[in-house]
């Protein structure tokens, strides 16, 4: 458990308008990511803590590298993210999103690792417009170009255009 994202807010709970700054590099095991896609780099947390009327306000980023194949190319990612985290904290819970203050004390552990968790795509690209292998050939056509043609009026293509519809899903 990693003992920089327990944060005592005594001080906050009793004046509100009372603000605090977490700035922490962490070393990934500290998180308990247990998710293969999470690479050992440090996760880089920065939050600025405001104590409101209605709880605690939990604003700022997580910084954490995620690796991955591009959903059509295959192409191996390693990707350094920064992830916007906008949550809150109650001592009693109304809103269903919120967090629980525990003893005076913020737990911003689960919180920060499920922010980053969710922000990992599921269908990660290696470029937004990558073009993916050709599905005859398989060459890589972001580097080069085949001679296949690939029509879908021609009824022989027809089951390879479906597996490549199947193959370009998002990996649930
Ligand atoms: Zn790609
Ligand atoms: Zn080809």
């Amino acid at each position: 458990m990693a003992k920089p994202l327990i944060i005592n807010v005594v001080e906050l709970l009793r004046w509100p308008g009372t603000t605090k700054e977490v700035a922490v590099s962490l070393d990934v095991v500290d998180l308990e990511f247990d998710d293969s896609r999470i690479v050992n780099e440090p996760v880089d947390v920065a939050l600025h803590l405001e104590s409101m009327s209605n709880g605690i306000s939990v604003q700022g980023t997580a910084c954490a590298t995620w690796s991955g194949l591009c959903r059509r190319c295959v192409a191996e990612l390693s990707v350094r993210m920064t992830v916007d985290i906008s949550e809150l904290y109650q001592k009693e819970l109304e809103d269903p999103d919120a967090y629980v203050i525990d003893n005076d004390q913020l737990n911003l552990l689960p919180m920060v690792r499920e922010n980053i968790l969710l922000a990992i795509p599921l269908g990660p690209l290696c470029r937004p417009d990558c073009p993916g292998l050709c599905p005859h050939c398989g060459i890589d056509l972001a580097e080069s170009s085949c001679k296949c043609e690939i029509s879908t009026a021609d009824p022989r293509w027809g089951a390879l255009e479906a597996l490549r519809g199947v193959l370009d899903d998002p990996a649930e």
